[in-house]
């Protein structure tokens, strides 16, 4: 047999091999007989390649709760009898860094989604980005040990980053002065560091995936993330893919898009931006209120100046929206940032001017709050949803690890 083994025969393995395990990924669960169908495969075929990925500890036999979470009935189904199998979730680990201004999170998961770690440090604002990188590679691995595994056993790791990252060259560019990471290829950096793929992402979209995948965007297909916080970000997602911006990648900057031509000069060189009105630090300012603790206690409190103010800060953003749903027509807008904190106060605003705005079939959409904690833990937690996201390099890490340890079979 080991001498029919020819290279074209491997490679035929190999193709049908990532062709079931993909499938697995995309699907959960799934009967022997529905990934032959999906693969186009014979069920001999079948039975003999999953025989190698359940000998690799790659695929599982499915137990009860895994074939439910397929959407059929476990109390039907015994999975080892009737023949479902899975992706083994233990067969690596995805990980997310998430980078704010003063804070570093990560978070890991197995290749189910489910977590397995998750922390942050506080970092100094004026901490250069060579320190931000060392800080969260010790979390990293300090988050791994507590789980027992190691950075071997990763299949792939992205970052978050304030602002923009060019395309073209993978370099950070912020719209505004004073970012750590500016210029920085991050991308690059972290791959000296570690040996899988990294992923760069812009933090406000990967908080989008965060809810996307485990908040307020569970179950719809088109949703728009706006972050209104001290700047504002937006994240898109375009029948569950993630926008990554265009062209150059800096697509997505609502804070800058300009709410009055007449307004005051923004840094970015635009006048009246959305952020001039509507983000954290110009609601403060307009009601010289210290902090957004304070700003929710004179909300709750119904203070009139308070209540307006964050009724304007609605309005505004429901223009800039109203605009954005006639060109891309979300079903649901989720706000994010410390504002949405404050709920239907800036709700009701935005959803009454998308109302009075937009156009007939694009006014409707959902206008909700979003569900995960505030900044760097939910970016953190979108950035190992966006690992899980790839699934061709998943699978090509898979089985690369697999034929690593040939042998450990049960
Ligand atoms: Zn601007």
């Amino acid at each position: 047999m080991a001498a029919k083994d020819t290279g074209s025969l491997r490679a035929l393995r190999r193709t049908n091999s990532e062709r079931l395990l993909s499938a697995l990924m995309e699907h959960g669960a799934l009967h022997r007989a529905e990934l032959a169908r999906i693969c186009g495969l014979s069920r001999t075929t079948v039975s003999t390649i999953t025989a190698d990925l359940i000998a690799g500890s790659v695929v599982i036999e499915a137990v009860g709760d895994q074939v439910a979470k397929a959407g059929i009935d476990a109390s039907e189904v015994d999975g080892r009898a009737r023949g479902f199998l899975q992706a083994n979730p233990g067969a690596g680990a995805a990980a997310g860094l998430d980078f704010t201004l003063e804070r570093v999170w990560g978070h890991v998961t197995d290749l189910s989604g489910a977590t397995l770690a998750s922390a942050g440090v506080t970092t100094a604002r004026d901490t250069p980005w060579q320190e931000r990188l060392t800080a969260g590679l010790t979390l990293l691995d300090d988050l791994l040990a507590q789980t027992g595994l190691d950075r071997n056993a990763l299949v792939g790791v992205a970052i978050g980053v304030p602002g923009p990252i060019d395309r073209q060259s993978g370099v950070v560019r912020p719209s505004l002065p004073g970012q750590a990471w500016a210029g920085v290829n991050v991308s690059t950096e972290f791959g000296r560091q570690l040996a899988v793929p990294v992923l760069v992402e812009n933090n406000t979209r990967l908080e989008a995936v965060a809810e996307f995948t485990w908040g307020a965007g569970r179950g719809a297909r088109d949703v728009l993330y706006v972050g209104l916080s001290t700047g504002i970000g937006s994240g898109l997602l375009v029948d569950g893919n993630l926008h990554q911006g265009g062209a150059r990648g800096g697509g997505g900057e609502i804070g800058h898009i300009s709410a009055d031509p007449a307004g005051a000069q923004c840094p970015c060189g635009n006048r009246g931006c959305l952020v001039q009105y509507a983000s954290l630090p110009a609601v403060l300012k307009t009601l010289q209120l210290a902090d957004v603790d304070e700003l929710l206690a004179s909300a709750e409190a119904g203070r009139p100046d308070t209540v307006r103010v964050l009724r304007e800060a609605g309005e505004v953003t429901g223009r800039v929206l109203a605009n954005i749903c006639n060109l891309l027509n979300p079903e649901r807008i989720i706000v994010g940032g410390e504002l949405a904190r404050a709920g239907d106060l800036v709700l009701e605003p935005i959803r009454a001017t998308l109302r009075r705005s937009a156009m007939a079939l694009t006014r409707d959409a959902d206008v909700v709050a979003a569900e995960l904690d505030l900044g760097a833990r939910a970016g953190a937690s979108g950035a190992a949803a966006l690992v899980l996201r790839q699934t061709d390099q998943l699978v090509a890490a898979l089985l690369a690890g697999a034929e690593l340890r040939p042998n450990e079979a049960v």
